[in-house]
Formats: structure tokens, sequence, C-alpha cells
């Protein structure tokens, strides 16, 4: 069965995720199935809730130059969790495979820590800032069941509907991006 984007504002996108159990073998076709979705539909990262499933499951790759499939190389987390965050806060346009069509400028500390567990149930950290601590804190954001919208500052969020729903009126699908609202 192929899986599908859930898009905003599907309920299932602001639900808190389970706890999930590394080394299962189902677990590791999903994060396979949520890796070429994410790269099939340009992103840089995607969390299970976006795929339907309410686990605490992410796949990044921001290195990835989105031509040469061999240098992909997929980072999967499992039960990940932000360690620390550092530094003052940084806005800048977030896009989501989830709510199609917009970029939303949103405010994040630029630094983040994460701790997780690999597929096989190592546990890892990984570290980083600009595209790689905003992308780690966006998509630990949807196992909290937090969006896009709920991620903006409040005088932004109601530009942010008003051009989702104008997007979706366009027909906008996941990875691109049409409309930029303002701060
Ligand atoms: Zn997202």
């Amino acid at each position: 069965m192929g899986l599908k984007i859930v898009q905003a504002p599907d309920p299932g996108l602001r639900e808190v995720c389970e706890p999930c159990t590394p080394g299962d073998k189902e677990l590791l076709k999903l994060a396979r199935q949520m890796a070429k979705m994410m790269y099939e539909n340009n992103g840089c990262g995607i969390a299970a809730p976006q795929v339907g499933r309410n686990i605490r499951l992410v796949v990044i790759d921001v290195d990835w130059d989105g031509e040469d499939k061999s240098t992909r190389n997929p980072i999967f987390l499992v039960n990940p969790e932000i360690k620390e965050l550092k530094g003052d806060p940084v806005t800048d346009m977030e896009a989501c495979l989830s709510c199609p069509g917009i970029s939303v400028p949103i405010s994040r500390q630029p630094w983040a820590r994460v701790g997780y567990f690999d597929l096989d149930g190592e546990e890892w950290e990984i570290e980083g800032d600009e595209l790689l601590g905003r992308c780690l804190q966006h998509e630990l954001d949807h196992l909290n069941g937090r969006t896009l919208f709920e991620a903006c500052e409040p005088n932004v969020r109601i530009k942010a509907i008003q051009a989702y729903e104008r997007a979706r009126e366009l027909g906008a699908q996941p990875g691109q991006s049409m409309i930029e609202v303002e701060a």
C-alpha cells in the first residue's frame, strides 16, 4: 500500500505522537518509504504523522542537492528529543510538505542538539545550526502536533491560514511554494 502525504488541516497532524520501538521490521520499512517520499517531494525532512502514522519517527537530509541519487544520505531519528537549543532567535521562511503552496516566517533559535535512536536501537546525538538546526526543530514539532500554523507568530497565523486556503484553491502540491507569507 502506498503512503500519501497528510495535508493540513487533517487532525492527525495535531496529535502528540507515541514513542516507537527501534529495531522493529515494520519501522524499518516505514522509514524507507518516508525517505523516498521526502526525496520525491523535494523535502529536507519528513515526520511519521505526515504519512498518517502517529509515532515518533523522523527522516532528514539537509545536504542532498536534488540531483545525484547516489549522494542521498537520509538520517533516521527514532524517538528524537531536543536536548539543547542555543542562540538568539532568527526568523526565516519555512515550508512543509503537509502545508503545500506556502512558506511562512518562523522564529527559532539557530542551534539545536537532538538525542535519538537509529533504526537498530543505537543511541546518537546530532547537532547543527542554519538549515539543519531549523529542520530538526520543524520535524520534532510534528511529533508534538505542531505545524507551521502553530509555530509562527500569532499575527502571522491568520495570514498563513488565508494564504494556505488560496494555495489549496490553486491546487498546490507537496513541495511547491506559491505564496510567501509576510512577517
Ligand atoms: Zn513539516
